[in-house]
Protein backbone atom coordinates (compact mmCIF):
# COMPACT_ATOMS: atom_id res chain seq x y z
CA UNK A 1 0.00 0.00 0.00
CA UNK A 2 1.44 3.15 -1.19
CA UNK A 3 2.53 5.75 1.81
CA UNK A 4 -0.02 7.98 0.80
CA UNK A 5 -3.71 6.42 0.72
CA UNK A 6 -6.19 6.46 -2.85
CA UNK A 7 -8.35 9.19 -2.43
CA UNK A 8 -11.25 7.41 -2.53
CA UNK A 9 -14.32 8.48 -4.92
CA UNK A 10 -16.99 10.59 -3.90
CA UNK A 11 -19.79 7.26 -3.85
CA UNK A 12 -17.42 5.84 -1.75
CA UNK A 13 -17.64 8.30 1.06
CA UNK A 14 -20.43 8.12 3.96
CA UNK A 15 -23.27 9.93 3.43
CA UNK A 16 -22.41 13.73 3.57
CA UNK A 17 -24.20 15.27 6.13
CA UNK A 18 -25.79 18.22 5.22
CA UNK A 19 -25.20 21.40 7.17
CA UNK A 20 -22.43 22.00 9.76
CA UNK A 21 -22.46 18.50 10.78
CA UNK A 22 -18.83 16.67 10.42
CA UNK A 23 -18.22 13.81 7.78
CA UNK A 24 -18.66 10.52 9.42
CA UNK A 25 -15.78 8.09 9.67
CA UNK A 26 -15.24 4.24 9.89
CA UNK A 27 -12.60 3.43 12.17
CA UNK A 28 -11.39 -0.21 12.63
CA UNK A 29 -8.74 -1.15 15.72
CA UNK A 30 -7.30 -4.21 14.65
CA UNK A 31 -4.45 -6.58 16.93
CA UNK A 32 -3.85 -9.53 18.99
CA UNK A 33 -5.40 -11.09 21.87
CA UNK A 34 -3.69 -9.08 24.57
CA UNK A 35 -2.20 -6.20 22.46
CA UNK A 36 -4.49 -3.80 24.69
CA UNK A 37 -6.91 -3.57 21.62
CA UNK A 38 -10.37 -2.98 22.92
CA UNK A 39 -8.83 -0.94 25.83
CA UNK A 40 -7.49 1.95 23.32
CA UNK A 41 -10.84 1.31 21.20
CA UNK A 42 -13.27 1.90 23.88
CA UNK A 43 -10.85 5.26 24.72
CA UNK A 44 -10.97 6.64 21.36
CA UNK A 45 -14.52 6.23 21.39
CA UNK A 46 -15.15 7.93 24.66
CA UNK A 47 -12.68 10.55 24.16
CA UNK A 48 -13.69 11.41 20.57
CA UNK A 49 -17.76 11.19 21.50
CA UNK A 50 -17.88 8.33 18.83
CA UNK A 51 -19.93 5.00 18.97
CA UNK A 52 -18.89 1.95 19.61
CA UNK A 53 -20.01 -1.18 17.54
CA UNK A 54 -21.61 -3.96 19.24
CA UNK A 55 -20.54 -6.98 17.40
CA UNK A 56 -22.71 -10.17 17.69
CA UNK A 57 -21.20 -13.13 18.81
CA UNK A 58 -21.55 -16.57 18.81
CA UNK A 59 -18.64 -17.03 21.50
CA UNK A 60 -20.41 -17.84 25.16
CA UNK A 61 -20.45 -14.76 27.65
CA UNK A 62 -17.62 -14.08 30.18
CA UNK A 63 -18.09 -13.39 33.89
CA UNK A 64 -17.60 -9.87 33.43
CA UNK A 65 -19.41 -8.60 30.55
CA UNK A 66 -22.73 -7.68 29.78
CA UNK A 67 -25.50 -8.76 26.80
CA UNK A 68 -25.96 -5.70 24.42
CA UNK A 69 -22.97 -3.75 25.85
CA UNK A 70 -19.70 -5.76 24.97
CA UNK A 71 -21.36 -8.19 22.30
CA UNK A 72 -24.73 -9.49 21.39
CA UNK A 73 -24.40 -12.86 22.40
CA UNK A 74 -26.53 -15.20 19.81
CA UNK A 75 -26.85 -18.62 19.06
CA UNK A 76 -25.47 -20.33 15.89
CA UNK A 77 -28.67 -20.50 14.29
CA UNK A 78 -29.29 -17.05 14.86
CA UNK A 79 -26.40 -15.88 13.33
CA UNK A 80 -26.17 -18.03 10.53
CA UNK A 81 -29.90 -16.15 9.93
CA UNK A 82 -28.08 -12.46 10.17
CA UNK A 83 -25.82 -13.84 7.46
CA UNK A 84 -28.15 -15.23 4.98
CA UNK A 85 -30.43 -11.39 6.13
CA UNK A 86 -27.25 -10.06 4.90
CA UNK A 87 -27.24 -8.02 8.19
CA UNK A 88 -23.89 -7.93 8.65
CA UNK A 89 -21.16 -5.59 7.30
CA UNK A 90 -18.40 -8.04 8.12
CA UNK A 91 -18.31 -11.51 9.44
CA UNK A 92 -15.51 -13.94 10.57
CA UNK A 93 -15.04 -17.09 11.68
CA UNK A 94 -12.27 -16.29 14.76
CA UNK A 95 -10.04 -18.84 16.37
CA UNK A 96 -11.73 -21.14 13.71
CA UNK A 97 -14.83 -21.45 16.63
CA UNK A 98 -17.04 -18.93 16.96
CA UNK A 99 -18.93 -16.29 14.84
CA UNK A 100 -17.82 -12.41 14.81
CA UNK A 101 -20.29 -10.23 13.05
CA UNK A 102 -20.74 -6.57 12.68
CA UNK A 103 -24.27 -5.73 12.74
CA UNK A 104 -24.66 -3.24 9.27
CA UNK A 105 -27.83 -0.94 9.69
CA UNK A 106 -26.42 0.98 13.08
CA UNK A 107 -23.19 1.44 11.49
CA UNK A 108 -24.51 3.00 8.70
CA UNK A 109 -27.12 4.92 10.02
CA UNK A 110 -24.54 6.25 12.52
CA UNK A 111 -22.21 7.62 9.95
CA UNK A 112 -24.72 8.91 7.99
CA UNK A 113 -25.66 11.13 10.99
CA UNK A 114 -22.03 12.42 10.36
CA UNK A 115 -20.40 10.15 13.92
CA UNK A 116 -17.22 8.39 14.67
CA UNK A 117 -17.98 4.86 14.73
CA UNK A 118 -15.10 2.38 16.44
CA UNK A 119 -14.97 -1.18 15.27
CA UNK A 120 -12.94 -3.25 17.13
CA UNK A 121 -12.49 -6.53 14.75
CA UNK A 122 -9.68 -8.86 13.68
CA UNK A 123 -7.78 -8.84 10.47
CA UNK A 124 -10.06 -11.29 8.52
CA UNK A 125 -12.98 -8.18 8.90
CA UNK A 126 -10.81 -5.66 8.45
CA UNK A 127 -9.45 -6.70 5.11
CA UNK A 128 -13.15 -6.72 4.43
CA UNK A 129 -14.15 -3.64 5.28
CA UNK A 130 -10.86 -2.25 3.43
CA UNK A 131 -13.14 -3.81 0.35
CA UNK A 132 -16.24 -2.71 0.92
CA UNK A 133 -15.41 0.75 3.08
CA UNK A 134 -12.32 2.59 1.09
CA UNK A 135 -12.77 5.00 2.76
CA UNK A 136 -12.30 3.65 6.75
CA UNK A 137 -9.08 4.31 8.71
CA UNK A 138 -7.74 0.82 9.71
CA UNK A 139 -5.30 1.08 12.71
CA UNK A 140 -3.50 -2.52 13.92
CA UNK A 141 -2.51 -2.28 17.56
CA UNK A 142 0.83 -4.23 17.76
CA UNK A 143 2.45 -5.13 21.56
CA UNK A 144 5.76 -3.72 22.24
CA UNK A 145 7.31 -7.30 22.53
CA UNK A 146 6.64 -10.90 22.46
CA UNK A 147 7.51 -11.38 26.48
CA UNK A 148 4.97 -8.71 27.14
CA UNK A 149 1.49 -9.85 24.96
CA UNK A 150 2.46 -12.82 26.99
CA UNK A 151 2.19 -11.45 30.01
CA UNK A 152 -0.71 -9.38 29.42
CA UNK A 153 -2.96 -12.31 27.83
CA UNK A 154 -2.02 -13.98 31.27
CA UNK A 155 -3.00 -11.01 33.65
CA UNK A 156 -6.32 -10.49 31.71
CA UNK A 157 -7.02 -13.97 33.33
CA UNK A 158 -9.86 -14.92 30.42
CA UNK A 159 -7.71 -17.96 29.54
CA UNK A 160 -5.89 -21.17 31.41
CA UNK A 161 -2.18 -21.31 29.76
CA UNK A 162 -3.07 -23.96 26.94
CA UNK A 163 -5.68 -21.35 25.69
CA UNK A 164 -2.61 -18.18 26.20
CA UNK A 165 -0.28 -20.47 23.74
CA UNK A 166 -3.30 -21.04 21.27
CA UNK A 167 -3.80 -17.09 21.32
CA UNK A 168 -0.15 -16.17 20.89
CA UNK A 169 0.41 -18.18 18.23
CA UNK A 170 -2.79 -16.76 16.73
CA UNK A 171 -1.23 -13.39 17.71
CA UNK A 172 2.12 -14.28 15.04
CA UNK A 173 -0.19 -15.16 12.59
CA UNK A 174 -2.69 -11.97 12.74
CA UNK A 175 0.20 -9.65 12.73
CA UNK A 176 2.19 -11.35 9.50
CA UNK A 177 -1.31 -11.15 8.13
CA UNK A 178 -1.76 -7.39 8.94
CA UNK A 179 1.48 -6.40 7.97
CA UNK A 180 1.44 -8.43 4.60
CA UNK A 181 -2.35 -7.64 3.41
CA UNK A 182 -0.95 -3.48 2.85
CA UNK A 183 -5.00 -2.70 3.88
CA UNK A 184 -4.00 -1.42 7.33
CA UNK A 185 -3.10 2.28 7.35
CA UNK A 186 -1.30 2.43 10.33
CA UNK A 187 0.16 0.46 12.88
CA UNK A 188 0.77 1.52 16.57
CA UNK A 189 2.90 -0.04 19.53
CA UNK A 190 1.36 0.27 23.02
CA UNK A 191 3.72 0.06 25.23
CA UNK A 192 2.73 2.79 27.15
CA UNK A 193 -0.75 2.94 27.31
CA UNK A 194 -1.11 6.72 27.26
CA UNK A 195 1.04 7.50 24.10
CA UNK A 196 -0.94 4.78 22.03
CA UNK A 197 -3.99 6.22 22.84
CA UNK A 198 -2.60 9.96 22.26
CA UNK A 199 -1.23 8.47 18.76
CA UNK A 200 -4.41 7.20 17.68
CA UNK A 201 -6.61 9.84 18.59
CA UNK A 202 -4.01 11.75 16.48
CA UNK A 203 -4.62 9.44 13.83
CA UNK A 204 -8.34 9.55 13.71
CA UNK A 205 -8.27 13.43 14.09
CA UNK A 206 -5.79 14.03 11.40
CA UNK A 207 -8.15 11.89 9.09
CA UNK A 208 -11.47 13.71 9.95
CA UNK A 209 -9.58 17.19 9.34
CA UNK A 210 -8.55 15.25 5.74
CA UNK A 211 -4.78 15.13 6.23
CA UNK A 212 -3.80 11.69 4.60
CA UNK A 213 -0.83 12.25 5.78
CA UNK A 214 -1.67 10.30 9.00
CA UNK A 215 0.96 7.07 9.07
CA UNK A 216 1.47 4.24 6.31
P1 LIG B 1 -7.18 -6.92 23.58
O1 LIG B 1 -8.53 -6.29 23.41
O2 LIG B 1 -6.22 -6.55 22.49
O3 LIG B 1 -7.24 -8.40 23.80
P2 LIG B 1 -7.15 -5.61 26.16
O4 LIG B 1 -7.49 -4.20 25.86
O5 LIG B 1 -8.19 -6.50 26.76
O6 LIG B 1 -6.50 -6.32 24.88
O7 LIG B 1 -5.83 -5.58 27.10
C1 LIG B 1 -5.21 -6.79 27.56
C2 LIG B 1 -4.64 -6.57 28.96
O8 LIG B 1 -3.47 -5.75 28.88
C3 LIG B 1 -5.62 -5.85 29.89
O9 LIG B 1 -5.45 -6.39 31.20
C4 LIG B 1 -5.16 -4.39 29.81
O10 LIG B 1 -5.50 -3.68 30.98
C5 LIG B 1 -3.65 -4.56 29.67
N1 LIG B 1 -2.99 -3.47 28.92
C6 LIG B 1 -3.43 -2.82 27.83
N2 LIG B 1 -2.54 -1.91 27.40
C7 LIG B 1 -1.49 -1.99 28.26
C8 LIG B 1 -0.23 -1.29 28.36
N3 LIG B 1 0.14 -0.36 27.48
N4 LIG B 1 0.59 -1.64 29.37
C9 LIG B 1 0.26 -2.59 30.26
N5 LIG B 1 -0.90 -3.29 30.23
C10 LIG B 1 -1.77 -2.99 29.23
P1 LIG C 1 -12.79 -11.85 22.09
O1 LIG C 1 -13.49 -13.17 22.04
O2 LIG C 1 -11.44 -11.93 22.73
O3 LIG C 1 -13.68 -10.74 22.64
O4 LIG C 1 -12.51 -11.42 20.58
C1 LIG C 1 -11.78 -12.26 19.75
C2 LIG C 1 -11.43 -11.55 18.47
O5 LIG C 1 -12.61 -11.32 17.71
C3 LIG C 1 -10.76 -10.19 18.67
O6 LIG C 1 -9.68 -10.09 17.74
C4 LIG C 1 -11.84 -9.22 18.28
O7 LIG C 1 -11.31 -8.01 17.76
C5 LIG C 1 -12.54 -10.01 17.20
N1 LIG C 1 -13.90 -9.53 16.93
C6 LIG C 1 -14.79 -9.02 17.81
N2 LIG C 1 -15.92 -8.65 17.18
C7 LIG C 1 -15.73 -8.91 15.87
C8 LIG C 1 -16.53 -8.72 14.69
O8 LIG C 1 -17.66 -8.23 14.70
N3 LIG C 1 -15.99 -9.12 13.51
C9 LIG C 1 -14.74 -9.68 13.43
N4 LIG C 1 -14.29 -10.01 12.21
N5 LIG C 1 -13.95 -9.85 14.51
C10 LIG C 1 -14.45 -9.47 15.70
Amino acid sequence: MPSSPEQPRASDRPERATGDRPLGLLVVVSGPSGAGKTTIAREVQDRLDGVFSISATTRPRSGQETDGRDYHFVTDEQFRAMIDRGEFLEYAEVFGRYGYGTPRRPVEEHLSAGCLVVLDIDVQGGLQIRNNRPDALLIFILPPSDEELLRRLRTRGRDDEEAVQRRFAEAKREIDLARSSGAYDAFVVNDELAEAIERTIDLVQRRRAGDEGGGR
